[in-house]
């Protein structure tokens, strides 16, 4: 189908069943009836298409798992339970004992744990770099680097990387370029189009974008998916459920809406934000004192809906900000309609040591906000009622 992204994300993966439904249905069902002896063994075979059980053929999931493929470009895509289980198995999937694997040091806390505990438990080694340190990146691949994986912009700095810079380095060396796409969804960047070969995402933010459900998604060139992915999937079983997925893609149809409004607002507050006196500085792509502002406009459609900033004091004063919110919800997670405020140093990155979160610039008087889709100005009359009091 030759549509745009936004067609796609309303009819991409749909299905009518005999009712005739306007909006999809969900198809709640663990299994699926065979009309004969001789159907189920040709389903089991892989010799007729069509649904066996629901950990790894159901409807409502394949809707979502489709809709999503076509918005980021891709072949294929596997819906999971969790944006961590997208993760697993995408490395259980490619990796084996002995595979190497270089990452971007600022990534979500919890990948950082898979990788160093559970992959290195498998021995699967992994190296950190700095994300946008090209020349780390080049130095740590080893004969045994079999992937790459970074994450941008990361969290909570919003530093951002050249994709296809790192997607040339990782096909020079033989190795598949992954990027978890959480932060921007195929809405705003497009990974794949770049020249990475896979994408992840942690549905659970802005795909669902209401902070209902829990979910991931894994999307990449057909071979990669359905064998090494779904095959994960079908054996170990960390599968997305039919109701997830449901909520997951009728998301996604908002989804360019949504983020366009998101950014919108982050740039409006990030703008004030900078201009405030109690503000020492603030991170947002959008922004042109943004060290990779230029890369980050090429890139990405916009800025995103992530902005973090340092006020002025340490962390006295950044609690102080965010405990005077009355509207803002204060919690770690993101990708929600209502804004959400977090203080990084004892919270999302409080179990990295203090020397690694220094040299990360996760300081104590940071903030990172998830800018919702209230009015801007009432997001900002909150935030004034502590900076105001710095
Ligand atoms: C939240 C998040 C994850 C993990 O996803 P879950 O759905 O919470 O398992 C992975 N990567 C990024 C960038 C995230 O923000």
């Amino acid at each position: 189908m030759d549509w745009q992204a936004e067609t796609f994300a309303i009819h991409g993966g749909y299905q009518q069943t005999h009712e005739g439904e306007n909006s999809e249905a969900i198809f709640p069902t663990s299994s699926f009836a065979f009309a004969s002896a001789a159907q189920a063994a040709a389903r089991f075979a892989g010799e007729e298409p069509g649904n066996i059980y629901s950990r790894f053929t159901n409807p409502t999931v394949r809707t979502f798992e489709q809709r999503l493929a076509a918005m980021e470009g891709g072949e294929a895509c596997v819906g999971t339970a969790s944006g961590m289980s997208a993760i697993l198995a995408l490395m259980l999937g490619v990796l084996e004992n002995g595979d190497h694997l270089v990452s971007s040091q600022s990534i979500f806390g919890t990948t950082k744990v898979l990788f160093s505990k559970y992959l290195a438990k498998l021995g699967i080694d992994t190296t950190y770099v700095p994300l946008t340190d090209y020349e780390a990146w080049a130095q740590a691949i080893t004969p045994k680097t079999k992937l790459l994986f970074v994450e941008t912009p990361s969290n909570p700095m919003t530093e951002v990387a050249d994709i296809a810079r790192l997607a040339k380095l990782a096909h020079a060396h033989n190795c598949l370029l992954v990027v978890d796409n959480a932060f921007c969804t195929p809405v705003l960047q497009q990974p794949l189009a770049l020249g990475a070969d896979v994408v992840i995402h942690s549905a659970t933010k802005f795909l669902d974008g209401q902070g209902r459900c829990v979910g991931g998604a894994v999307v990449g060139t057909e071979a990669l998916i359905e064998e090494s992915v779904r095959g994960f999937l079908r054996t170990c079983g960390p599968s997305m459920s039919p109701f997830n997925a449901w909520v997951f893609f009728k998301g996604l149809e908002t989804l360019p809406v949504r983020m366009q409004a998101h950014s919108d607002n982050a740039l409006t507050l990030a703008r004030w934000l900078e201009a405030h006196p109690a503000v020492e500085q603030v991170f947002y792509p959008g922004l042109p004192s943004h060290p990779q502002h230029q890369l980050a406009m090429r890139q990405q459609k916009t800025g995103g809906g992530l902005v973090s900033f340092r006020v002025k004091g340490g962390q006295r004063e950044a609690w102080k900000v965010v405990d005077s919110v009355r509207m803002i919800h204060i919690t770690a997670n993101l990708g929600d309609t209502k804004t959400l405020i977090t203080h990084p140093a004892t919270t999302t990155h409080s179990r990295v040591d203090e020397e690694s979160r220094r040299r990360a610039g996760i300081t104590d008087n940071l903030l990172r906000v998830s800018v919702g889709l209230e009015a801007v100005a009432d997001i900002q009359a909150d935030l004034a009622r502590g900076l105001d009091a710095l």
